[in-house]
Order: C-alpha cells, then structure tokens, then sequence
C-alpha cells in the first residue's frame, strides 16, 4: 500500500480503505469506539462498533444508539479491512483498534495504561507496523509509583481522618478512575458514599460482572456515620450543597497530574493521589516497542516530546492532530486543566533532573506547552 490507511479529517481520524472513522468528533456514518469518555466517544454517529465490554458504559452515556459490540480479538471484516478490538487497560470495555489491509498493519491505541488494574481487561501489546499511540503523560517526569502503594495512601488518609471523625471527599473523574480507586478501598474503615454521576457507573461495572465494595448514597448513612465515610465525587461536586453534608470533610483530588508540585494547591485539596489511567513515560516506551512498529504517530498529549524522542530511537514519528481532550483532569470540562498542567509540566521540566529522561537525555522543555489539545 502506497498511501497512509488511516489519516485526519476534520471529522477525526479515518481509515482510507476502510472508509470509517475512529473515534469522531464530529457526526460520522460509521465510527469504531476506542472507550466510552466523553471526548472519543460522543453522540450522533449512525453506527458504533466498540468492544463489547464496553457497550453498557456507551449506551449508559450516549442512549439509546445504534452498536455493535465485538469480543476483543475477535475479527470482521469492512470494505476489505479486517477490524479486531484489542485490551487497552484504560477503563472498562477500552480498546485498541487494529486493522490489517493487503499485508499492512495498522493499530490505533486510544488511551492505555500498561499497568493491570482489576476494574478492567489488561492491556495487550498488538503486533503492527504503524502505532499510533496517545501521549498524555508523555514526559520523562511521569512515572508512577505502583497503585497498590497509591491504594494504601489512600486508605491511611481515610483511616487517619475517621479517627478524627471527619469525611474523606475524593474527587476524581467519575468513570474509571472512580470503580479504580473502590476496587483498592478497605471498606472496613467506614461506609463509602458515592455521587450519583458515580453510582450510575458502579452499576454499569457491577452489571459486567467487575467486583467492586459495597457503595451508598449519601441519603442512605446515618449523620454520625457521615463522620467517617469515604466520600467519592466528581471534581464538578466540589463546593456545591452536596458536598456541604459532609460538614468538615479533608479532601483529595486523583490524577496523573498530581505528580505536579502546584496541582495540588491549584485544585485546593487537602491531599493529592498520583494515580492515572494512562501510560507513564517508561509504559509508553514499553509498549511502544511491544508493538514492533517501525512507524509512530503521536496523538493528543506531549506530541512534540515523544515524537523527537521516537525519531532519536531512529523510528518514524509524527503527530496527529486531534480534538480529543484530557480525562484525568476533569469530567467534562477536561481541556482547560490539561492544558494548564501541561503548561506546568514544561515549567517544571527544568527543574527535573537531567537523569530523569532513558539516557540522560531530556527533550527541551518548551515543547510541551501546546499538548493536550495542540
Ligand atoms: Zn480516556
Ligand atoms: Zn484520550
């Protein structure tokens, strides 16, 4: 083949021969569906194909649509482009999207974490001569702790603040990160209170057969059991009248970006967990060479770094610009945080130590500012 099998239009990315799309941003004939967050999956396509673990969280947020769900690895077939779904380890029902044509294979990742979580199929490296991978946390200076440590912090903040008979409110967004951080609760301590925005979600996992410990809403504890609930909201939540039930809470926020020095304060919490559904830079690099591609298109993240630092390993790298947002930094209005984080993450490039980078060699700093939505 000749031309490239998948391109960008103003619609998102599509694949040429294929003639679908994946993950559009703007209405489409037909759309594959990398995972269910609001800024790869939105409404008004005519036909969705997604894997199929992740059809209830789509038809939870998009109604009533017209899907198809695929097992990951099983095959079909469209205009000639052999289509299979394969586990991303992002949320639950996420997937990478591989197509092969005439002896050419192409996967485009959406967004992954190479760490295995128990709230969703693993990640699994996909064979293939062209990648394109997403790049969130595509910088030298994130690498994550593992999360069983990140649970532990957690369940000590909480235990800490209910023997002082105060609420624990986490803020996180309310699809993956939140079934996340209560599959590594120790419910022991307390009850667990969810928003509803959460509790809709829990039962979406629940009903596919995740396990996850047992969640109420508020309406449902006792006020002096309030005292020492984990509470667990979307970032929307903060400062409204439902939050205000709790009386003197201690809060936290999770997220990639709190590997950030000023994240914390910025949000104004209490506490904050690094914890991310994405990749970290020596996950991306992992999985990157897993896949054997000798291309790379970077999307929506540190483009600039990671496709310098790719070309460096003597691959082929470019970037795709896309309007796909950032999840770990909000529900919805994701955009504007990420950007200032990443905007952040440039500043605090130069203060990073020079060995932070595989081989000592760190990318410049000023090349990160324009990320998440460049
Ligand atoms: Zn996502
Ligand atoms: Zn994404």
């Amino acid at each position: 083949m000749t031309s490239d099998m998948v391109v960008v239009r103003k619609e998102g990315l599509y694949c040429v021969p294929g003639q679908f799309y994946i993950d559009p941003w703007r209405p489409v004939e037909r759309a594959v569906i990398t995972h269910a967050h609001g800024d790869h999956a939105r409404g008004g396509h005519r036909h969705y194909l997604a894997a199929a673990p992740g059809v209830g969280v789509l038809k939870s947020r998009l109604g009533d649509i017209h899907i198809d769900g695929l097992a990951y690895g099983e095959t079909v077939v469209h205009n000639g482009v052999t289509i299979s779904l394969h586990p991303a380890g992002h949320v639950l029902g996420s997937a990478q999207v591989r197509m092969a044509y005439r002896g050419e294979v192409w996967v485009a990742s959406g967004d992954y974490k190479v760490e295995a979580d128990s709230t969703c199929t693993p990640f699994e490296p996909v064979r293939c001569d062209t990648f394109i991978t997403e790049s969130t946390f595509g910088l030298p200076i994130y690498r994550w702790q593992p999360q069983q440590e990140v649970y532990d912090d957690i369940n000590d903040w909480w235990r800490a603040n209910a023997a002082q008979g105060r609420a624990s409110v986490m803020q996180c967004y309310s699809f993956g990160k939140a079934q996340r951080i209560l599959s590594g609760l120790e419910s022991d301590i307390g009850p667990i209170v969810c928003h509803g925005a959460v509790q809709t979600l829990n039962t979406v996992y629940r009903d596919s057969g995740v396990w996850l410990p047992p969640t109420v809403m508020v309406g449902d504890v006792d006020k002096e059991d309030l005292k020492r609930c984990l509470v667990i909201a979307p970032p929307a939540a903060a400062g409204s009248p439902w939050v205000k039930r709790f009386g003197d809470f201690s809060d936290a926020f999770a997220s990639g970006w709190m590997q950030l020095r000023g994240a914390r304060r910025r949000r104004g919490v209490d506490r904050g967990f690094v914890l991310s559904d994405h990749a970290d830079w020596p996950g991306l690099m992992q999985a990157i060479t897993a896949t054997g591609a000798e291309r790379v298109i970077v999307t929506h993240g540190s483009i600039a770094v990671l496709v310098r630092w790719l070309q460096q390993q003597g691959l082929q790298a470019s970037g795709f610009d896309t309007e796909y947002g950032d999840d770990e930094a909000d529900d919805g209005v994701a955009i504007a945080g990420g950007a200032a984080a990443a905007t952040e993450a440039a500043a605090e490039m130069s203060v990073a130590t020079a060995n932070a980078a595989p081989g000592g060699d760190v990318p410049a700093p000023a090349a990160p500012a324009g990320a998440p939505h460049a």
